[in-house]
Formats: C-alpha cells, sequence, structure tokens
C-alpha cells in the first residue's frame, strides 16, 4: 500500500531523531512543493530544509543575459527564450535596457518561448529571418534542445548555449569542507535523465545520505525519512524514493544525444564563479548552429566577474544555501515578485520568490535589526 504524506510524516516522528541536521534540496521543484505545503512547519523542530542551487535562472550568469540583450539589439536576429529568462536583471547604467523585457520594450525582437519545440517552430515560420535561442538551464532543459539539434534543426536556428550541470555545484559544496548541510534529497527529474548514480559521489566520497525525490509531498516526506534514518542508523547510502520515474542509467537515448552535441566544460555561475566541469557547450560538429560562432561575440570581459549580482541582492549567498531568502535585506522591502532585484525573485524556480509566494512575509534581517526574532 502507498504510503500517504500523513503516514510518512507519522513515520518520521516515530523515528525519534533528535539531533540537529540540516537537509538541502537542489531543486526548485522540490522547494516550491516544500514552500506550498508547509512542510518546514510540521517537520520536527530539529529538522531544517535548506534551499540549495537549483534555480537555472538564477545561476545563469550575467554576461550570458547580458551577450543575449546585445545580440537581439544589435543584429537583425529574432532572439527566442525561456519565459522567466526576459525579466532578470543584469547590472548596467540606468539609461541602458536592464533586461530581455526592457531590450524587448527597446525595439529588439524578443519572444518567450516554452520549449524547443516553440524555437523550430518559429523558425520554420519564415526560413529568411536569423532565429537565436538563449539556451538557460539545467540537464532537463538542455537534453531537450540536444535532442532539437540531433534530430536536425532548421539551418536558420541558432544557439546561444548557457546549459549547466547541478551535481558540480553540490560537489563544490561538500568540497570546501563546509557544505551546510547534513543529507541530501537529490532532484527527481535531472535523475530521470541523467540517471540517479550521478549523486553516488555524495555518499561514497563524502558519507552523506542521500534520497531521490518526486515533486508531491509525500515523495518528499519518503526521501526525508529515508535520509533521517540514514543518519539514524548511521548507514548511509543513495535511496531512490522515486523509483517509478527515476530508472538506473536515467534516458540512455537523452544522454546519448547529449553527448553528441555537446561537451562538458568549466563554466561561470552567476555570483559564484567557475565551476570545473558543470556546464554544456556544443561540440564542432554542431558548429553551423552556435550562435557563438554565427555572431560575433557579444560577451563583455568585464562582466566576467564573481561579484555580479547587483548591488545589495544575496542571491548567490541564498542559492548557495548559505541564507534563506528572508534573511536577504532586500526580500519583501525593495525586492518583491513584481519588483524584482535579483533572479531568485524572478524565476518560479528561484527560492526567494517561491518563499515570497507561499506567503512568508516577514524579514528575518530587518527583525533581526529590530531586535525581533522571527524564529
Ligand atoms: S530577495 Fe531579491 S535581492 Fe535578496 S537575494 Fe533574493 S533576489 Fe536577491
Amino acid at each position: 500500500m502507498n504510503r500517504t504524506a500523513t503516514d510518512w510524516l507519522a513515520a518520521i516522528r516515530n523515528l525519534d531523531y533528535d539531533r540537529p541536521l540540516r537537509i538541502m534540496n537542489v531543486c526548485g521543484g522540490h522547494e516550491r512543493s516544500i514552500s506550498v505545503a508547509g512542510l518546514r512547519a510540521v517537520l520536527p523542530g530539529n529538522v531544517e530544509l535548506v534551499p540549495g542551487p537549483g534555480c537555472p535562472v538564477c545561476i545563469c550568469p550575467e554576461e550570458d543575459v547580458y551577450e543575449a540583450m546585445q545580440l537581439a539589439l544589435h543584429e537583425d536576429v529574432t532572439l527566442v527564450a525561456f519565459g522567466d529568462m526576459l525579466r532578470v536583471p543584469v547590472n548596467v547604467p540606468k539609461r541602458e535596457p536592464r533586461s530581455l523585457e526592457q531590450a524587448k520594450a527597446a525595439g529588439a525582437d524578443i519572444r518567450p518561448i516554452a520549449s524547443p519545440i516553440d524555437a523550430v517552430r518559429i523558425a520554420e515560420a519564415d526560413p529568411d529571418r536569423t532565429v537565436v535561442f538563449f539556451a538557460a538551464g539545467f540537464e532537463t532543459t538542455t537534453a531537450p534542445v540536444a535532442a532539437m539539434l540531433a534530430e536536425g534543426a532548421p539551418d536558420n536556428l541558432f544557439v546561444l548555449l548557457s546549459g549547466r550541470l547541478t551535481w558540480p555545484a553540490v560537489a563544490m559544496l561538500l568540497d570546501s569542507g563546509t557544505p551546510g548541510f547534513d543529507a541530501l534529497i537529490a532532484p527527481g527529474h535531472v535523475s530521470t535523465v541523467m540517471g540517479p548514480e550521478e549523486w553516488e559521489f555524495v555518499v561514497d566520497k563524502h558519507d552523506i545520505p542521500a534520497a531521490v525525490a518526486g515533486f508531491t509531498p509525500d515523495s518528499l516526506l519518503a526521501a526525508m525519512h529515508s535520509v533521517l534514518r540514514q543518519l539514524r542508523d548511521n548507514r548511509h547510502f543513495l535511496d531512490n524514493c522515486y523509483p517509478q520515474v527515476v530508472r538506473p542509467g536515467g534516458n540512455p537515448e537523452a544522454r546519448r544525444q547529449m553527448n553528441e552535441v555537446m561537451e562538458v566544460v568549466d563554466a561561470n555561475w552567476r555570483g559564484i564563479g567557475i565551476i570545473p566541469q558543470s556546464g554544456y557547450a556544443l561540440r564542432e560538429a554542431y558548429a553551423a548552429h552556435d550562435a557563438r560562432k554565427r555572431f560575433r561575440s557579444y560577451a563583455d570581459a568585464s562582466r566576467k566577474r564573481v561579484g555580479e549580482m547587483p548591488p545589495g541582492c544575496d542571491c548567490a549567498k541564498v542559492v548557495l544555501g548559505k541564507i534563506y531568502p528572508n534573511q536577504c535585506r532586500l526580500y519583501g522591502a525593495a525586492c518583491t515578485p513584481r519588483k524584482p532585484i535579483g533572479p531568485c525573485m524572478v524565476s518560479d524556480e528561484g527560492a526567494c520568490r517561491i518563499w515570497w509566494s507561499a506567503g512568508h512575509r516577514e524579514n528575518e534581517w530587518e527583525g533581526r535589526k529590530k531586535g525581533v526574532s522571527h524564529g
């Protein structure tokens, strides 16, 4: 019989494990389910749930957003991008467009899309028009882009790729010696593509319990129960708590296409810096569709810097689980979903936006300043 969320919650309480511990998730979808379902409020008080590097829009380097904007503004092209990339702000003088949305308002032909199929349709509808697909995302987004190219994209479609792998950011945290978490909830969707084995290093190299979870509260609570039990019993392993979807080896065809079309390279993460072997670049065989080869680069070397969040924005710390969203001084004050300052408040997968949408209105930083605890 399948256990419900209530069953898993009772099982967690029955573990009777009262050591303080922090469980990190690395998926915006996980953080949304946790926040919307209010799981933090019902778990035992010793368990902290930490949102980690699970938002591809948040970590897309400013230089890539800037490059896409400049390309759209200065070349005779249609630029297409996933909708939430359009509002991501970059640091430029006030007189210049600060986002793709503002570049569109300034006259650039920029269109939101929901999938690579939309990009193909737009390119096929006007074969004489050059279409550039600004493709930013993690493995689950990058795999369909690879499939689009492997299966044959229109000649007039070019890809400005900003793909990233999720696991190297977790590896970087663990290698730092101060990861800030005791157990990991691994992302179900990424594991569907890449295979759960991608997360074995968390246990094998770092002896930290890990469990792959789906996106419903019962699946997340099952994964939390697994890692808590592993900690209690001091027997650590990688548990697949999403077996109905996540299979050993992931999706072999998707992985084959990604390997055919792209190579893994060192890559910049916004506000974090270069993480080794954490990004994708198009292979030479697909140079004919590479926007970076077709157009002169609009990537400005001065933008390739680590401290590239807007002034006052703590998004990089939020992404790395170093602070909670409402510990940023701008949360809910200068920065809201209607007037976002940093990318974490723009994207549906950004922890700041998720927390705000789930009703977290108190700003802990402000509270601390006034001597008020929001405990
Ligand atoms: S609340 Fe806004 S400014 Fe603060 S970290 Fe989040 S996105 Fe950045």
